[in-house]
């Protein structure tokens, strides 16, 4: 049972999870590729737009300055100052090479933009060296070419360095597009495996649930085919006792009559203890007459073909009657009979007959099952909203007695069919209180019991109050 319903809660959970997982999975799949696209999409990018044209611009700077130091040459050699203008043309055209170049290292990381800062520092170094040289250059004897010096040499190992510097950067960025697209394409095999997986559970999820749908559906046919057989069982039950009730309470009215005419001493007078079986055998046919009146009562109520009225009834006039009736054979018990009427007149929607007969019953039981001189109280009123077996208003007949009290595992038998407490030792036939409950819950109300063993019994009758 525990694991079932373990199993059911858990169930539940992956019914709905389950479609959620395979939506997620699927958007997942969708915007994997599209979110690693971008990001490759922008390192392209920066090989295409800055990579690639710096390692352009660094050799057109290595190409200008050979160019600058041929120039120059030529000016030396020659002092053809053609040649001077000519190197002037090819720095300016280098110096536009390195403001390109140092706005695009600037978005590839700082080692290519190191390398490349030093390169412009040592080329102006150079030039700055070149200009003062040239302001001189009448002192210059052929053999000592000042821009053959340290620095130009730098400069040219500067812009190698640069070079491996951008050659690196973007061999960097093709590893982090290929580790990219790895990513993308185990991401895409997990999240389709996730999809298939929780496609596959609920496939086997909608198949048990269509199973126990399946189980719970031959339950409710099992239920009602029970159901069925119960009513015909208890069809079959209250024509049985009605007919057998019928047949035998004839021949024991017929037994009666004949017994009260010997009582009566048409067939010639008794003697006095013919007179005592007489009275003996009547009171038998009156007893066993009770218990098929009892048996006819109990099987039309559980055939639910008792007819019963629902009137308004004023409660405190009709239980003082039936109070009335009992004060004798309480009296004659030893025991003192006391009404409590609430001043409030309740009045039940309900049937006074049937009322008679559990307030009957309930008294009966009462002086019965109280030994010596006990009390008997009955009390009737309304009762608060909330006090009765359900919501609504109620009206309540309350009768307790002084008696040996019930013990609590005994107080739903007793309402049983033919259940009599081993303890009791008064006559009775296990009758009344199941044809009192049936009849109370036939009015729509009930019958409950409270007790303490030794102290004695409380049983309260609940009938629907008349609405306010
Ligand atoms: P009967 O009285 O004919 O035996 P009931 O159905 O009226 O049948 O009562 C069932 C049993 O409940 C009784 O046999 C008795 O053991 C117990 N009982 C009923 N009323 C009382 C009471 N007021 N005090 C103690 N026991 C009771």
């Amino acid at each position: 049972m525990h694991t079932r319903s373990g199993f059911n809660g858990g169930g539940r959970a992956a019914e709905l999870l389950s479609p959620a997982v395979i939506v997620l999975a699927l958007v997942a799949l969708l915007l994997v590729p599209v979110v690693i696209q971008r990001e490759v999409a922008e390192i392209r990018a920066e090989i295409q737009d800055a990579a690639d044209p710096a390692r352009t611009a660094v050799t057109n700077i290595q190409y200008l300055l050979a160019r600058q130091t041929s120039s120059l040459r030529g000016f030396f050699i020659s002092r053809d100052s053609s040649y001077l203008e000519s190197y002037r043309s090819f720095a300016v055209r280098e110096r536009e090479a390195q403001d390109r170049l140092s706005t695009l290292v600037r978005r590839l990381g700082n080692d290519p933009l190191a390398h490349s800062v030093e390169l412009r520092a040592l080329s102006e170094r150079w030039h700055m060296e070149l200009e003062l040289d040239l302001r001189e250059g009448a002192g210059v004897g052929p053999g000592e070419i000042p821009f053959e010096s340290g620095l130009y040499l730098e400069a040219l190992g500067a812009a190698s360095r640069l070079d491996e510097a951008l050659a690196r950067a973007t061999r960097e960025r093709r590893d982090a597009i290929e580790a990219a697209e790895r990513r993308a394409r185990w991401l895409q095999v997990g999240l389709g495996v996730l999809a298939l997986a929780a496609a596959l559970s609920t496939a086997w999820l909608s198949r048990r649930v269509q199973r126990l749908a399946a189980e719970a559906e031959a339950r409710r046919h099992e239920a009602e085919r029970a159901l069925a057989e119960t009513a015909r069982a208890v069809e079959s039950k209250a024509r049985l006792i009605r007919g057998v009730t019928h047949d035998v309470k004839n021949p024991l009215g017929a037994a009666d009559g004949y017994a009260e005419l010997l009582e009566m001493g048409l067939k010639g007078d008794l003697t006095p203890s013919q007179v005592k079986v007489v009275a003996g055998i009547r009171r038998s046919i009156h007893g066993a007459l009770e218990i098929i009146q009892d048996l006819l009562d109990l099987s039309r109520a559980e055939a639910g073909d008792l007819p019963v009225e629902h009137r308004p009834v004023r409660l405190d006039r009709l239980v003082e009657e039936v109070v009335e009736e009992y004060r004798g054979s309480a009296a004659a018990s030893g025991h003192t009979l006391q009404l409590a009427l609430s001043p409030d007149r309740p009045i039940a929607l309900t049937d006074g007959a049937r009322v008679r007969q559990i307030l009957g019953n309930l008294l009966a039981n009462a002086i019965k099952y109280t030994p010596g001189t006990g009390h008997i109280g009955v009390a009737v009123g309304l009762e608060p909203n909330g006090a009765g077996p359900r919501p609504g208003r109620w009206v309540c007949v309350r009768v307790s007695d002084t008696g040996p009290g019930i013990r609590p595992e005994d107080r739903d038998r007793i309402f049983e069919e033919f259940q009599r407490l081993a303890e009791t030792t008064v006559r009775g036939h296990g009758l009344g209180l199941s044809i009192s409950r049936r009849l109370a819950r036939l009015l729509g109300g009930d019958i409950t019991v409270e007790s303490e063993v030794g102290q004695g019994s409380t049983f309260v009758l609940w009938l629907p109050g008349e609405p306010g």
